[in-house]
Parts: C-alpha cells; structure tokens; sequence
C-alpha cells in the first residue's frame, strides 16, 4: 500500500521570499494514485467530518473512475467555496481525522483532491447551473463573508431574489481581507463569487448595514428575511502598558496590509517583529511579516506547543519559516524608546493554575522568569470579537453579554422573526472556520425557505 501523494510545495526558503501561494495542484496522475488509496468505506466517516456535508467518498470515487465532472457536481451540490475549502480546511482535523485509511498507511489526501477538480474547473470553464423557477419573495443577507456568500447561493438556487449587503469594497469576508495569499489567492475567491453572482445575486458594495440602512429599512424596502451574517471585526486588545506605542498593530491590521486591503491604520513593518497569541490568526501574522522583511520574529503565547490553538499546520508553516516561539509565556508591557515607538516587550513566564484551561485567568506567573525582547513591531493577535457598531445595528435582538447574536440552534432564527444570523457572529469558537461559516449559511437558506 502506498503512502499518501502531497502536491509540490515551495520551499521555506523560497515561500517566504514573496505572497505566492505554497502549494500547487496535483497533477491528474499525483490525483488519479491518490484517490486510489481511498477505501471506498461503508458509512464514510469523512462525509460526517465535513460541516458543509460533502460527500466526500462520492467525489473521490469519481476522481478514481475517471469521471472528474462528475467529481466537479458533487462538490459544488454541497460547497460553492469547494476552492476555497481544498485550500483552507483543517482537513486534519474534520475529514481526514477519522479517514479509515490511516489505519493502513496514512489518511488519504482530501483537501488536495477536492482542489485537484476546482482547478481543473477552473481550467475547462464551470458549467452553467440553473436555478429553480423565479420566486417572488426577495431576502437580504448582511455580509459577504463565506456565511453570507454560501445562504446567497443556496437561496438563489432555490428561486428567491437575493441582494448582499456589503459593507467594504470587495464581497469575499476574511477570505479576502484576512487570508493572505501564500495561502489562498484572491482570484480563487473572486471566481468562486463569479458562480454566485451567476445566478443572478446582486451585491451592494460599501453598503454597510447601519442607521442610514437598519433591519427595519429593510422589511419596509420587501424583503422577507434577513440573514445577519457579519462576522467579528473587533479586534480584542491586551489593555497592558505601551499598547498605543507606533508599531503595536493588530493582527487584522498587518493582514488587510497583506491582502492589499484598507487597514485602520498605516502598518509598517520593522526588522525585528513580536507576535501575540497562539491561534492561527497569529501563524498567519507571523508568517506574513516574515514576507514584509522581518528579519527576526517571536511569537511569544501563553500555551505550550501542545496547547496553542491554532492549527496544526499553520504551526508548522511558521516553524519551517524560521518563526521562534516562546510559549507558556505572557506580554507584561510593551516599552518604548521615548519617542513613542515601540522599542521592546517585557513578558514573564506561567504556568496553570488548573490543568486544562488555557485562558488568561488560570495562568499564574512564574516567579523570577521575567524577559525582555527587544523589537520595532509588535503584533497584538489575540482574537476578536463583535464590534460595537454591528451590535447598535442589530436593533435589540438577542445577544449574550459579548454582544454575540442569540439564535434557535435549529433554525438559525433570531429573536426577531423573519431574521436569521449565521458565521462567527454565533458564539461558537471551536470552530470558526470558512467551511464551518458554509454550514451555517446553508442551515440559514434551508430555514429561510421553510419560513
Ligand atoms: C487571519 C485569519 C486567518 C484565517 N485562516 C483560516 C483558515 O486557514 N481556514 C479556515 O477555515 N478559516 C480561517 N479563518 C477563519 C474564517 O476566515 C472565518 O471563520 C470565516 O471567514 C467567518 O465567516 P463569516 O462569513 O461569518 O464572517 P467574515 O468572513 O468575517 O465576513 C463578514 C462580512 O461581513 C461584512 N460586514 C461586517 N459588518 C457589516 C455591516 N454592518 N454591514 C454589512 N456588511 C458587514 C464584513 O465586511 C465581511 O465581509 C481565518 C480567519 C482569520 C481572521
Ligand atoms: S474515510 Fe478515507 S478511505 Fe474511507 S471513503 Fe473516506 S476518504 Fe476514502
């Protein structure tokens, strides 16, 4: 039994030297041996793996009998950003983790196969989908993130006139503004909105929702439902000594800079670069400093190694990049040189209090561990939240007390009739993930059709 067939990568060496992207496809020989490994199962465990409900057996048996559009409809039934997710999906941890052919040599390669088709869709043209016969109800989605991008498409599927509400210039959510390159381009997003434009969704560009455009505005304009899907933009702060130093940005700072997209402030990134926090977010920070000329960068995390959050593999990336970590340790100030730059940080390590829970409030400092590392940027990467203005406009629905939006687990309802919210703005941090904001967008569109 063969192992199983990785696409070529760019070395470290050569990744960090620019935003291309690391991995390339499988050729359709790499495609065809690796989808030949695959067991064909009785009661797949990958399919119940994938949040966006792929029957994931189903392509690759195409793939291995030669039947690549056929491969191409089964993905697109069930994930429109099917590209997206053959770039993104923590497959190690949803399809891959349970795939029954680890038990004789390792699991089998899903995220590249599922990539394998798109591109060759991408190549050959997509075919034309038809939509079901013309509806008159007309439904709003807030956000053009991949929750509002998946209800839209579904929605319109179904028939229904489907505007999207977009409050930046460009649809796409954390896709386009917070993933950089190096890990999925945009021109991978903007033909997977192709699709969904298709079909005939209009898009309202720089239309945020917002007291020139409310809730209620829109059940005055016609439409029926609304689908809140407006993802988290608050990035949250550390609130220590020296935060408003020049060169202390966020995370979502230094990525829209990445992704060549408006950040609230000019990001300037110097040679010797501390990242905090110990989720993918923060991987992806470093990593993209590292291609803005770092030269030295730390990320300094509470967690140790088997702890951190993030995904397994952003780890690794940010490892083979040459990122050092220093974990079980927490940021005490941010010191400046007396100009108002940042000029270093203090930070100490921990340990827990209990074990288990890896939060701030169980760490206990350890005595007589204090460091200091000197640097010219900082980059605060410790999660984010509902902003304040998103949560004004949700016009006194349900929220719990971080300002995340209540819903009916089944139908994706909020406390308001008629409006449905979905993605990240629902209190769910295990998974937040563009695969999981699919699923939700999809249960929202079924919910709004049976409403
Ligand atoms: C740096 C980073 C890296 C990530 N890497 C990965 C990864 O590798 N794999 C993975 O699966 N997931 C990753 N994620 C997570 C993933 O991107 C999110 O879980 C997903 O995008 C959430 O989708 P969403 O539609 O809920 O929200 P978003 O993608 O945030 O989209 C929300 C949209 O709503 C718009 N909006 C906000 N307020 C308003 C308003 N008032 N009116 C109108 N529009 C509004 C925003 O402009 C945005 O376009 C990453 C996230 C970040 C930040
Ligand atoms: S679990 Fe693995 S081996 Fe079984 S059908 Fe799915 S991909 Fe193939």
């Amino acid at each position: 039994m063969s192992g199983r067939t990785n696409a070529t990568r760019l070395s470290p060496e050569e990744g960090v030297k620019s935003f291309q992207e690391i991995e390339s496809t499988l050729t359709p020989v790499q495609a065809t041996i690796e989808a030949s490994r695959c067991l064909i199962c009785e009661n797949p465990p990958c399919n119940i793996g994938c949040p966006a409900g792929i029957d994931i057996r189903g392509f690759i048996r195409k793939i291995r009998f030669n039947n690549p559009w056929g491969g191409i409809r089964v993905l697109r039934e069930a994930n429109i950003l099917s590209g997206v997710c053959g770039r993104v999906c923590p497959t190690e941890a949803l399809c891959e983790e349970e795939c029954r052919s680890q038990v004789l040599t390792e699991p089998i390669n899903i995220a590249a196969l599922q990539r394998y088709l798109i591109d060759l869709e991408r190549e050959r043209g997509p075919r034309k989908r038809s939509p079901a016969a013309q509806r008159e109800e007309k439904v709003a989605i807030i956000g053009a993130g991949p929750a509002g991008l998946a209800a839209a498409n579904e929605l319109a599927l179904l028939g229904y006139s489907v505007t999207v509400f977009e409050g930046s210039a460009q649809p796409g959510g954390a896709m386009v503004s917070a993933i950089p390159s190096f890990k999925l381009p945009d021109d991978i997003v903007e033909y997977e909105i192709d699709q969904i434009k298709k079909l005939g969704v209009q898009f309202k560009l720089d239309t945020p929702l917002s007291e020139k455009l409310t809730i209620d505005d829109l059940f005055e304009q016609g439409y029926e439902a609304v689908f809140l899907a407006v993802g988290l933009q608050k990035p949250f702060a550390l609130g220590i000594e020296g935060e408003d130093l020049e060169g202390v940005y966020t995370a979502l700072d230094v990525l829209a800079e990445a992704t060549g997209q408006r950040s609230s402030q000019p990001v300037k990134i110097g040679k010797r670069v501390v990242i905090i926090g110990g989720g993918s977010v923060a991987m992806t920070a470093a990593c993209s400093a590292v291609r803005m000329g770092a030269e030295r960068t730390t990320v300094v995390c509470l967690e140790a190694p088997d702890e951190m959050p993030a995904f397994a593999e952003d780890v690794l990336l940010a490892w083979e990049e040459g990122v050092q970590f220093i974990t079980r340790a927490r940021a005490l100030r941010f010191l400046g040189d007396g100009q108002g730059q940042v000029a270093g940080i203090e930070g100490v390590h921990i340990e827990w209090k209990q074990s288990g829970s890896f939060v701030p409030e169980n760490a206990v400092d350890l005595e007589g561990s204090g460091f200091t590392i000197p640097c010219d940027t900082v980059i605060v990467a410790i999660g984010q939240g509902p902003d304040e203005n998103a949560i004004k406009q949700f016009q006194g629905l349900k929220t719990n007390p971080r300002g995340y939006l209540l819903v009916d687990e089944e139908t994706l309802m909020t406390s308001r009739p008629g409006v449905f919210a979905g993605g990240d703005i629902l209190h769910n941090p295990a998974s937040r993930t563009v695969v999981q904001a699919v699923a939700y967008g999809k249960q929202a569109a079924q919910s709004i059709h049976q409403y």
